[in-house]
């Protein structure tokens, strides 16, 4: 089944979309085994927008299949390195020339801003892409010499059919982390996108064909966690799995692969991530990057710099500047240009979030801006600030995901390690300050994967990006990812040692 929707005004993409529905499996797409759909759903108004098809753990079956076909006989090791890369780098190219067209299903079925999925989401799948485009012809062992008689080779071997599970906060920018790395060191895919954010990946996936991946290296499945999401984790051909979403589901997938076939598990998880200013920090450069740090992308990343610690003498002056420019913040229609923040992604999101900041209002906080719903439909929320906080609070401890931010006070650089290192996460992290030789000191002493000086939510493809404590497990983008998708194999070389 395809669908055809045509993008209103105020969209800046005139065109229309036509995407197949169902699920991707051997390059093709078929309904679910037992035909099910899954309702998919507009944030910005709550309407639906289409059905699909839902996959069933029956399909990962299938598609475990297709895949390890695809591996020994059309990937893997039968195809260089080369053409590996010349695929990705043609995928990235397909994805750039359909970018205004990607960035409008992101905004319809996210609800993230049209202009912002252009210029990041999209523009930075494509980098991704590109980037590992780069590496699959360049991934080789070492020659390593014993002894005279002896000397032995390592192998960067694919692991095989790679399992991903995605979520719905980047819907196309995650599915390049995931696809980028595993492609190019020859693994083929079974993933499975988010329940609530499907429809990007459904494009891409004609994209995938239209780039010319033989068929079965890479199957996309829409379908829910408990079931193709568990499935997946589970599963006895898998080899790998790499996850991104919440800590908890996290570490349930890690339970699976320890009780199914011990396969390698990459996860990316939550966070509460800690933003210090320090009293000789560019004030109103500072002021702009927090509130990016924490209202980019309405709040729903897992390195939102969610704790804002400020020291006392320029904490009055910080939150009267960050709070009016919190104010400028333009939510509404994802679909106008001038739009920084939309909906949020789900009733389920809504719903968690204005729960969080009831908590925050029942122990005591202060809110300085925002706190309530955003208009009269869809799944909106104001940018809010609380300050008067404690640290047991609900709202201090706990990742809210959500356009919410917490603004404490700190004394010196003792302190606010103390404070900032004091969650069981340990995802990312900032310090605004122009003493450099201040800020590599903080950095040095934060428990965190990511640590921005002076910005704040700057990815980039060749930068690694991962959890410290319970906010994941390896490494993604940069060289560091080859690693998850590769194992060593050692070759030892008997040139002349005697027979024992
Ligand atoms: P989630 O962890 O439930 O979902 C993420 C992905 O995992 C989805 O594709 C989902 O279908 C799948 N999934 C769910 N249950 C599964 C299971 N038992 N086995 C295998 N896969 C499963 O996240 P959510 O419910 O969409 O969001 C809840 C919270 O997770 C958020 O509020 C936020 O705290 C966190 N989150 C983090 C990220 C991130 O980028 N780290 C992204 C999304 C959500």
């Amino acid at each position: 089944t395809s669908l055809k929707y045509t993008f209103e005004a105020p969209c800046p993409y005139k065109g229309t979309t036509n995407f197949n529905t169902g699920i991707f499996i051997d390059g093709k797409f078929h309904d679910g085994s037992e035909g099910k759909t899954i309702e998919v759903f507009n944030p910005s108004n709550g309407k639906k927008i289409c059905d699909i098809s839902e996959a069933t753990p029956a399909d990962v079956d299938t598609a475990v299949k297709v895949a390890t076909r695809a591996f020994h006989t059309s990937w893997g090791l039968k195809v260089p390195g080369s053409e590996r890369g010349r695929l990705l780098m043609r995928l990235a190219d397909l994805i750039e020339k359909n970018a205004e067209e990607l960035a409008a299903i992101e905004a319809l079925d996210n609800g993230k801003a049209y202009s912002i999925a252009l210029d990041f989401d999209v523009a930075q799948a494509a980098a991704v892409i590109r980037y590992y485009a780069g590496w699959a012809d360049k991934i080789h062992g070492k020659t390593i010499e014993v002894d005279e008689t002896k000397f032995a080779y390592t192998l960067h071997e694919p692991i095989g059919v790679v399992g991903q599970i995605i979520p719905w906060n980047f819907p196309v920018y995650m599915l390049s982390w995931k696809l980028g790395p595993a492609l190019a060191t020859g693994n083929t895919v079974v993933l499975k996108t988010s329940e609530f954010t499907p429809l990007s990946a459904l494009r891409v996936c004609a994209l995938i064909n239209e780039a010319g991946f033989p068929p079965g290296v890479v199957n996309i499945l829409s379908g829910y966690g408990a079931t193709v999401g568990a499935a997946i984790a589970n599963h006895m051909h898998i080899e790998k799995v790499a996850f991104t979403g919440s800590t908890l589901v996290g570490r349930s997938i890690l339970k699976a692969a320890a009780n199914s076939n011990l396969k390698k598990a990459t996860l990316e998880l939550g966070g509460k991530s800690p933003n210090i200013i320090f009293d000789d920090a560019n004030l109103e450069d500072a002021v702009k990057w927090t509130a990016f740090g924490i209202m980019f992308n309405h709040g729903q990343c897992c390195c939102a710099g969610s704790r804002v610690y400020v020291q006392e003498r320029i904490y009055d002056k910080f939150i009267a500047d960050f709070t009016q420019h919190i104010k400028t913040l333009k939510v509404g229609n994802p679909m106008d240009p001038d739009t920084f923040q939309g909906p949020q992604v789900s009733q389920i999101q809504y719903d968690r979030i204005m729960g969080y900041i009831k908590s925050g209002k029942d122990e005591g906080a202060t809110v300085l801006t925002g706190g309530e719903r955003h208009g009269n439909e869809g799944f909106f929320i104001q940018p809010t600030v609380f300050v008067d906080v404690k640290p047991e609070m609900k709202i201090v401890q706990e990742e809210i995901f959500g356009p919410v931010v917490v603004v404490l006070k700190f004394k010196d650089e003792d302190d606010i390690i103390k404070q900032a290192n004091d969650t069981f996460y340990g995802l990312a992290a900032a310090v605004f300050s122009r003493d450099i030789s201040r800020a590599i000191l903080v950095a040095n002493r934060l428990q965190a994967g990511t640590v921005w000086v002076n910005c704040y939510n700057k990815l980039h493809p060749q930068v690694p990006f991962g959890g410290y404590k319970q906010s994941g497990v390896g490494r993604e983008l940069g060289e560091y990812a080859l690693a998850n998708y590769t194992q060593v194999k050692a070759v030892q070389i008997n040139i002349a040692a005697p027979a024992p």
